[in-house]
C-alpha cells in the first residue's frame, strides 16, 4: 500500500499556493531568496518523515534556532539560573525590539532577539567557537544529520546586525552577558545561519515532540527542559501574533525570517512549513496557511481536549471471584476510574483479581495510584492477584510486603486465562 500522507502532503501545498507578503530584506542574502519555493514535511517521534514540495531545498534556520539554544541553555545551566537571566512573558513587543521588562531588567522572552541572545550566551563553552560548536552539534543531533553554516548568509547578516548589536551591548549593561558583546552577536548570528531543509526542521520538532528523545530513543533533553521550551514556543513562538496563533491553530510553534515555520503537537508530530514571503508579523504566508489547513484537517489544536475512553474498567465474576480487566493507557484520570471500582468491592476477605494484560502505558502518575489502590484493597482484606504480563507497573513495592510484578502472584485461586499470561512472563 502506498501511504496516503504524503499524497495529502502534496495536496495541502496545492490548496495553500496563494500567496501575498513579502521577502525579509534587512538581510541582503535573504532578499535575494526564490519567492515561490514551498515545503512541507510532517515527521513522527519514531523517525518516518513525510514531505512534499522543495522538501530537500536548503534555507536558514533564522529565528527558529531560538527554542533549541534556550533548551541547550537550561540544560546547561539549569532552569533556575536562565529564568534569573530572561523572563517567559509573552511580549507583544516586534522580535527585535530594543528593550527590557522595565520591572525585572530581563528580556521578556527567549522567543524576542534579546532573550535568544542572552539565552545563547549561557550555552556553555570555554570560548566562543565552543559555544558554536557544540550549538551546530546539538542542532545536528536532533536533526539527524550532520548541519553546516551558510556562510553567505552569515556574513551578510553580520554585517547589517547593528541593532542585535545594540541589544547584545544593553544586555551587557546590565550584567546578564558575560562575554563581549560582539563576540555573543556573532555567535547568535552563525546560530541563526544553520542551514535546513522542512525535514530538518520536522525531525528536530518530533524530538521535542517526543518529549525530548530522538527516535532511536536516546534522550537529548529532560522531559522538564522539553516542557519548559513547548511552553514558551505556545505562548511567544509567534512574534507578536502569538495569542491569535495559539488560539486559532493551537500548536506550539516558532517562525524564522527565513521563512521557516515549525510547530510541535506533544506526543504527535513534528511539522515543518517554508516559503520566503512574509507577513506584516514577520511570519511565513503560506506557512501560516499550510498549518491552518493541516490544524482544520487533521484536528490537531492543543486544547482540543482529549477524549477520555468511555471504559477502562470492567468487573465480571469469574467463578465467583470478581475480576477487574482494566484496558488502554492510563493516566491521572483512567486511574481515578480503576481507583473508583476498587473502592466500590466490599470489604471482606474475597480474592481480587485485577488484570492489566490489556493495558499497555502507565505513566507514573497513574502507577503512584494503582500501587495506592492495591494496598488499600490489601489493607480492606482483600488479597489482590495482579496479571501483568507486560510489566507495565513495573517491579514496585504494593504496601503488601510483596513486590509486584508481572508474574503470577503467589498462592491462591486464579482462573486458567491468568495462569496462562503468569506463564508467559514465567518462562
Ligand atoms: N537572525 C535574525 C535576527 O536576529 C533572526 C530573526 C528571525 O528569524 O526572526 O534578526
Amino acid at each position: 500500500m502506498r501511504m496516503p500522507i504524503g499524497r495529502y502532503l502534496e495536496l495541502l501545498l496545492d490548496a495553500c499556493a496563494d500567496d501575498g507578503g513579502g521577502v525579509a530584506d534587512y538581510i541582503p542574502e535573504l532578499a535575494a531568496a526564490d519567492p515561490d519555493r514551498v515545503a512541507v514535511a510532517l515527521a513522527t517521534p519514531d523517525g518516518e518523515v513525510y514531505a512534499a514540495g522543495d522538501a530537500d531545498l536548503e534555507f536558514t534556520i533564522q529565528s527558529i534556532s531560538k527554542p533549541f539554544t534556550y533548551a541547550l541553555a537550561i540544560a546547561d545551566r539549569g532552569l533556575d539560573e536562565v529564568l534569573e537571566s530572561i523572563d517567559v512573558e509573552p511580549s507583544g513587543d516586534a522580535f527585535n525590539e530594543i528593550s527590557l521588562d522595565e520591572a525585572t531588567g530581563r528580556p521578556r522572552n527567549p522567543m524576542i532577539n534579546a532573550g535568544a541572545i542572552a539565552a545563547h550566551g549561557l550555552v556553555e563553552g570555554a570560548d566562543q567557537d565552543e559555544r558554536d560548536r557544540r550549538i551546530l552539534d546539538f542542532y545536528s543531533e536532533i536533526a539527524g544529520r550532520r548541519l553546516r553554516i551558510d556562510e553567505a548568509v552569515f556574513e551578510s547578516e553580520l554585517s547589517t546586525a547593528d541593532r542585535n548589536t545594540a541589544i547584545a551591548y544593553m544586555l551587557r549593561t546590565v550584567g546578564t552577558l558575560e562575554q563581549p558583546p560582539l563576540e555573543v552577536v556573532r555567535g547568535y548570528t552563525r546560530q541563526c545561519s544553520v542551514a535546513v531543509t522542512v525535514r530538518d526542521l520536522a525531525r528536530m520538532a518530533a524530538v521535542l515532540a517526543a518529549g525530548g528523545r530522538t527516535p532511536s530513543g536516546s534522550r537529548v533533553l529532560s522531559p522538564e527542559v522539553n516542557r519548559q521550551v513547548l511552553s514558551v514556543m505556545a505562548t511567544c513562538g509567534m512574534y507578536d501574533a502569538a495569542g491569535d496563533w495559539l488560539t486559532h491553530i493551537g500548536i506550539p510553534a516558532k517562525s524564522g525570517v527565513a521563512g521557516g515555520l515549525v510547530g510541535v503537537l506533544p506526543g504527535q508530530v513534528g511539522i515543518a512549513a517554508f516559503s520566503p514571503r512574509l507577513d506584516e508579523h514577520g511570519n511565513s504566508v503560506r506557512g501560516v496557511r499550510i498549518f491552518e489547513r493541516l490544524n482544520r484537517d487533521m484536528g490537531l489544536h492543543l486544547m482540543d481536549a482529549a477524549e477520555v475512553a468511555p471504559a477502562v474498567v470492567r468487573r465480571r465474576l469469574h467463578d465467583g471471584i470478581p475480576v477487574l480487566e482494566v484496558t488502554g493507557d492510563l493516566r491521572f484520570v483512567e486511574a481515578e476510574r480503576v481507583l473508583r471500582t476498587f473502592a466500590e468491592e466490599r470489604e471482606g476477605e474475597d480474592v481480587v483479581v485485577v488484570d492489566l494484560t490489556h493495558v499497555h502505558h502507565v505513566n507514573d502518575v497513574a502507577r503512584r495510584l494503582l500501587l495506592e489502590g492495591i494496598r488499600r484493597l490489601n489493607a480492606d482484606g482483600h488479597p489482590v492477584r495482579l496479571v501483568d504480563p507486560d510489566r507495565v507497573l513495573g517491579s514496585a513495592e504494593a504496601g503488601t510486603g510483596e513486590i509486584v510484578h508481572g508474574e503470577q502472584p503467589r498462592g491462591g485461586y486464579v482462573p486458567d486465562r491468568y495462569e496462562d499470561a503468569g506463564a508467559a512472563t514465567r518462562g
